[in-house]
């Protein structure tokens, strides 16, 4: 009979091999292996993963049928690789397409039986390893299978060193939510060749087999542990293969494991029939669900009013209301009527001073009626506005001014001193008005086509500059006309809007056009309300606001502070942004159950507004951005501008009616984001690049998912972090420097810039000054950090 060695001679020989210079040779094999930044495995998870790693699991069994089991036997063979690896190499390429990380790290066990007094231990000596790929270069399948062959003997030659020890001397930050090092396994078991065992292996749970005198009853075990994020487990049932995925069932739904169980056979059947093809391009798609991602999801085609100006519609609505008022600002008011007749009086001065259609005319005040009143003049004289913030620095609004190269400028006399020189004309809405109110209250009839140009908004560049995106009156038309029938579901018209957002951002386009298109009261608050929430709230009260539409964290705020009764007016209320946490949607039904509430989504490049969800359930782990609005078409698409699947991340392309005509001044640029729409059942000739990351959910609702590049959201604004870095980089000075948006606190981001100088003597005062110079209050960052040089990965990132 064999010697049964105890357990006892494992871990004394591991002991001896850990005090040996071999044990030098394998540390260094797995150092090397694992040097860099370990990147943590990024599904995308069905819930927000708990910051304590949880092991709860549960499975989902999957079968490979015969056919495809001998084709992936034979690909094996004919690449000189077993099965194990074939298998590896898939499971790699199904996580590369799910994550779009290209440096994958897996784990699998090794028995640690491969030494004869070993063999016949009772007892658990798995040792896990850990195979990295490089999915970087895009390979071509049996590219890739010859790295993992690599990896793998590699991995076998090296896996007598203990994890642990690995773990531990990686000294890598160790992150509580996470398994450390990888969060996906694979195994493939070798089950002992014997018929019995294969006769019980095929067998169905339920039925039983007699063997070696006993009778013995297949049963499935519900798996209750969930030690990684995802789990491949296959065993080798010789004619097919037959596994299962276990998962941590607090990430993810049992409905995300099928599917990822289909799109793992799509990518062994991929790679059966065409091993050449480069991973990114294998299909995880049929082409049945590629028409309903591509089409019969963007089937939003809508009448609109193609021909007309944004002007002529609020003329429009002059006729039906001319006596309602259309504008509060405090004690003031202009109804319909007489908010019209101004502003035909300022078009015809404007006209007089040359304005006509696609010319530029710059608006710099502060809230107040002539706020509304300059904008629709300019928009009557056929002109486009460009919204410019008094508060501003001066080079930012010098910078506009000539980029824009504004012909035209609307202002106020106590804004004069603070303006900048520059070259364009300037009129006073209020020390002026005398000579405008000369001029004709009618209307008129003026060139000016849908296809013009009806504002111009400069959001943060990347490069150092903020970037005019231009917007046509067909742009504008179609994105409130897309609100005027999706909200008339849930209520008929908007009675009174607060405009919370500055207009110089597009958000303040879907308060302003929205309700004065139909015939509601725009209420405009005072300056800095901003500092006080609870004048916000008295707002609400005394105007009795039915619309709101604002960023999430301030209406969570908003929430807090005020008495239910005091909010009872608001009707529909709007979050956009910035992502909707789910706790907002809950504290919304336990406050205001009566009334609506909307998470929207869009950049200003596509108008406003591109997706809309209707926040029906106070129960939602994750508040989606919903589905393409009216004329609009949403591709969620990877690197190679593929579908992904649903559930599987991918960038957001929007396009329709609301695409901008590109920014302005950047041929480039625009080229760069405004792409070739590449899919023929689309009617739109290009696709807007977003930058977001998010997925499709089963119920065609779109989850988003975060940023591809440096683009950070901080109380709203939207920052470039490449253009506080730019500004920075201005001071000679300073030798590097790197801006960073953190969430220490969570909920709430700021900015903070670390910087490198060649002169010891600059403070961060003296950088403060000078950025206060150069960019607007919201991108400064908040806290400046001086460092002796910054800390940077082997490879110098
Ligand atoms: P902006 O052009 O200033 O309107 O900013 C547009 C960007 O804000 C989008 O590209 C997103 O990154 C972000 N954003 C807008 N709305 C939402 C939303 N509902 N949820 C998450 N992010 C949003
Ligand atoms: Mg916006």
């Amino acid at each position: 009979p064999p010697v049964v060695h105890s357990h006892e001679t494992f871990v004394q020989w591991q002991k001896i091999l850990i005090a040996s210079a071999e044990a030098e040779q394998l540390w260094n094999y797995w150092q090397q292996q694992l040097s860099g930044d370990l990147p943590a495995l990024n599904l995308p998870t069905d819930r927000p993963r708990p910051p304590l790693q949880t092991y709860n699991g549960a499975s989902h069994t999957l079968s490979i049928p015969e056919n495809l089991t001998q084709q992936l036997k034979k690909l094996a063979q004919s690449q000189g690789t077993t099965l194990y690896t074939v298998l590896l190499a898939a499971f790699q390429v199904l996580l590369h397409r799910y994550t779009g990380q290209d440096d994958i790290l897996v784990g699998s066990p090794t028995a640690s039986r491969h030494r004869s007094e070993f063999t016949r231990i009772v007892g658990y000596l798995v040792n896990p390893v850990v195979m990295r790929a490089d999915l970087s270069p895009n390979p071509s399948f049996t590219e890739f299978l010859n790295q993992v062959r690599n990896t793998v003997l590699g991995a076998i030659e090296h896996q007598d060193y203990p994890f642990p020890l690995i773990v531990e001397r990686l000294h890598s930050h160790r992150d509580l939510s996470r398994s450390s090092l990888f969060q996906a396994c694979f195994v493939l078991q070798k089950l002992q060749q014997t018929p019995d065992v294969l006769k019980l292996y095929s067998h169905q749970v339920g039925s039983a087999i007699e063997w070696g005198g006993l009778v013995l009853e297949p049963y499935e075990m519900p798996q209750q542990e969930g030690q990684f994020d995802l789990t491949l487990e296959i065993a080798d049932a010789d004619s097919c293969l037959v596994g299962v995925l276990k998962y941590n069932a607090d990430l993810f739904n049992r409905e995300a494991i099928a599917s990822m169980s289909n799109h793992l056979q799509a990518i062994l059947t991929g790679i059966v029939t065409e091993p050449e093809r480069q991973i990114r391009q294998i299909s995880l798609l049929s082409e049945q669900e590629k028409h309903q991602l591509l089409v019969q999801w963007n089937q939003t085609a809508r009448e609109y009013p193609a021909d007309k100006c944004i002007h002529q519609l609020f003329a429009e609505q002059v006729e039906k209301t001319p006596l309602s008022v259309a504008v509060v600002f405090e004690k003031q008011q202009l109804t319909y009527q007489q908010l019209n007749q101004k502003a035909n009086q300022l078009a015809h001065y404007l006209q007089n001073l040359g304005v006509e259609k696609e010319t530029l005319v710059g608006i710099c005040v502060e809230r107040s009626v002539e706020m509304v009143v300059g904008i629709l003049g300019i928009l009557k004289a056929g002109g486009a506005y460009v919204p410019i913030d008094p508060n501003y620095p001066p080079e930012r609004l010098s910078y506009i001014l000539a980029d824009a190269s504004v012909d035209v400028l609307l202002t106020q006399q106590s804004l004069l001193d603070s303006l900048p020189s520059h070259s364009a004309k300037v009129v006073c809405l209020d020390t002026d008005w005398q000579a405008i109110a000369q001029h004709s209250q009618d209307n008129f009839d003026v060139a000016v086509s849908a296809e013009n140009l009806v504002y111009i908004i400069y959001t943060s560049g990347s490069t150092g500059k903020p970037k005019g995106v231009q917007i046509t009156h067909k742009n504008l038309v179609h994105s409130t006309n897309a609100r005027l029938q999706y909200y008339q579901n849930y209520q008929e018209i908007v009675n009174s809007f607060l405009l919370l957002s500055s207009y110089a951002f597009d958000s303040s386009v879907a308060g302003i056009f929205w309700t004065l298109c139909s015939g509601g009261k725009l209420i405009l608050p005072q300056e800095g309300w901003q500092q006080e929430n609870t004048k916000v709230i008295d707002l609400i009260l005394e105007n009795q606001v039915s619309h709101l539409l604002c960023l999430p964290s301030l209406y969570t705020l908003i929430l807090a502070q005020a008495q239910t009764q005091e909010l009872a007016s608001l009707k529909i209320i709007i979050v956009a942004g910035e992502a909707c946490p789910s706790n907002l949607v809950k504290q919304h039904y336990l406050q205001l159950p009566a009334s609506f509430l909307f998470n929207e989504y869009g950049p200003t490049e596509a108008t406003v507004w591109s997706s809309v969800y209707y926040c029906q359930s106070p129960e939602l782990p994750k508040v989606p951005i919903g589905s393409p609005i009216a004329n609009t078409e949403i591709y969620i698409l990877d690197a190679d501008l593929q579908p992904v699947p649903i559930g599987v991340m991918g960038e957001i392309y929007i396009t329709g009616l609301g695409l901008a005509r590109g920014y302005l001044h950047r041929p480039d640029l625009t080229q760069e984001k405004f792409i070739i729409n590449p899919f023929q059942n689309s009617p739109y000739p290009n696709l807007y690049k977003t930058g977001d990351l998010g997925r499709y959910l089963p119920n065609q609702n779109i989850e988003y998912l975060g940023r591809i590049d440096n683009q950070v959201k901080i109380r709203g604004f939207r920052i470039e972090l490449g253009e506080i870095e730019v500004v920075i980089n201005q001071l000679p000075a300073v030798k590097s420097c790197v801006a960073i948006a953190r969430e220490d606190i969570p909920g709430s981001k700021r900015l903070v810039a670390y910087i490198t100088t060649s002169d010891s003597s600059l403070t961060t005062y003296q950088l403060r000054e000078f950025l206060q110079q150069k960019l607007p209050e919201y991108m400064i960052p908040s806290a400046l950090v001086l460092l002796d040089s910054l800390p940077l990965t082997p490879n110098g990132k």
